[in-house]
């Protein structure tokens, strides 16, 4: 759409140049900037260090939960990454996470035809106590499906969300089934069930759980809640065929232990004049892998793309900021203190691009920025082009580290991985270094590199925004 609306300022000033001297405007973005773009995107596609930060975190960090000691060991890592290279004001805001301890699960199938089921926690889950939990098996697709069946259906059974997650370039499905993880146990329990298993939302055709977060709303008892692999759902649902009488005892030793410190990693590639450009990723990790696609990916990507920008020259006027938030997976801890802490600085933050959908290559850019400013837009584009990167119709949402300054009218530009592979791994223990090529990253740190030196060097003002409207 913006495409469409707005022909290219910068192709027709060149078109009409000698035509137009007289009305000649200037360019949306300063042809030198332009020109150091290309070069970034040269060097970039040439190679970068991104791989190896990435292998770095995953072998000498690996899991960092938040409030773990791997979170903390990955506080130390990002200081030092970002020390070592050409960052100024280097610093650790500190930030009070939860700190959720998984435990042991185990959970069998004790009628009709006694097995265990392979199984996951899911993120903040309470545990049981020693004696477990026994239930027949009452089997939904969704919380819609929950929220239908006639009072007490649910009471003193354990509630199983059947819903399978597709595959999508963007991720779409997602959306869709990610209420029964996160909404499901209190949905389950405000009706008297005694605990909740769910299909895992995910796409992983191994036999391994896909965690993340459920929330507990505060009206109700928490009740454990746990991902089964696609393997061990479809095993569930072959003993329930028919309507069986399937009974299943739980045991785990999951717990919320006290608050805990942690903090987000600041750096700044300073610009020569006013305003900021925020390059977010995620420090944090589910404990099960080591966090490479979700989200040691997005933490390379942003190190190596600010990186390159602060070796090119002439340097943006605004600075580029890296921000490695704490605890992005169970609570936005560290977003939500960045937004908090700023004050004055808020209205410096001229625009955010995050880094959080793993290791894919860039295929499309979305932007939200006022009206004026479209024109550079197009010209970013322009400059993403020759990376395979299509013009996205959509207002861009920004990631969820971004969300609390998006919601504070921060413009935001999205590049959108090809997510078609991210959700096989997403939140597992498969979530691990190898699933990440030595050049995979290169074309995505092109694609932020050249995004935020261009932001950073636009003229223009990207202008404040409207909160989103909840979806
Ligand atoms: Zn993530």
């Amino acid at each position: 759409m913006h495409a469409s609306r707005y022909v290219s300022p910068l192709l027709c000033c060149v078109l009409l140049a000698p035509a137009m001297r007289v009305h000649a405007q200037a360019p949306p973005l300063p042809p030198a900037a332009v020109a150091a773009a290309e070069a970034i995107r040269a060097s970039a596609l040439s190679g970068t260090e991104a791989y190896e930060l990435v292998r770095s975190l995953t072998v000498e960090v690996g899991p960092r939960l938040a409030g773990s000691q791997g979170d903390r060991a990955a506080v130390a890592w990002a200081l030092t990454q970002l020390q070592d290279r050409s960052f100024a004001n280097v610093r650790a805001q500190s930030v009070e996470v939860p700190h959720w301890e998984r435990g042991v699960a185990t959970v069998r199938i004790v009628e009709p035809y006694p097995q265990p089921l392979a199984a996951v926690a899911l993120g903040g889950s309470v545990g049981t106590d020693d004696t477990g939990i026994e239930g027949a098996v009452v089997e939904v697709a969704d919380l819609d499906e929950l929220a239908a069946l006639p009072p007490g259906a649910v009471r003193g059974r354990i509630v199983y969300f059947s819903k399978r997650m597709g595959r999508a370039r963007d991720g779409a499905a997602y959306a869709a089934t990610v209420p029964a993880r996160t909404r499901g146990a209190s949905e389950a329990a405000r009706r008297g069930a005694t605990a909740v298993l769910l299909r895992s939302v995910g796409t992983s055709a191994s036999r391994v759980g896909h965690t993340g977060t459920t929330r507990y709303e505060p009206d109700v008892p928490p009740i454990p809640a746990f991902a089964l692999p696609h393997a061990d759902a479809d095993l569930l649902e072959q003993q329930l065929a028919g309507g069986a009488n399937v009974v299943v005892e739980l045991h785990s030793t999951a717990r919320m232990l006290p608050a805990a410190r942690s903090a987000n990693v600041i750096g700044d590639v300073p610009g020569t004049g006013e305003g900021i450009v925020v390059l977010g990723a995620h420090l944090d990790s589910w404990d099960l892998g080591t966090g490479a696609i979700d989200d040691g990916a997005g933490v390379a990507i942003v190190i190596a793309a600010a990186n390159l920008i602060a070796k090119q020259s002439p340097r943006p006027a605004r600075t580029v900021r890296v921000v490695l938030f704490a605890n992005e997976e169970f609570g936005l801890s560290g977003a939500k203190a960045y937004a908090e802490s700023l004050g004055d600085e808020l209205a410096a933050h001229a625009l955010g691009i995050e880094a959080d959908f793993g290791a894919g290559r860039i295929w499309r850019m979305n932007a939200a920025v006022a009206e004026p400013a479209l024109p550079a837009i197009d010209a970013i584009h322009a400059a993403l082009a020759p990376l395979g990167v299509e013009r996205g119709e959509a207002a861009a949402r920004g990631g969820a580290d971004l969300g609390p300054l998006r919601a504070l009218g921060m413009p935001v530009i999205d590049l959108w991985h090809d997510g078609t592979a991210y959700f096989d791994h997403h939140h597992t223990a498969d979530d691990t270094l190898d699933k990440i090529g030595p050049r995979d990253l290169d074309q995505p740190v092109a694609a932020y590199a050249v995004a935020a030196y261009l932001a950073a060097s636009a003229t223009v003002d990207f202008g404040r925004l409207p909160p989103p409207a909840t979806p």
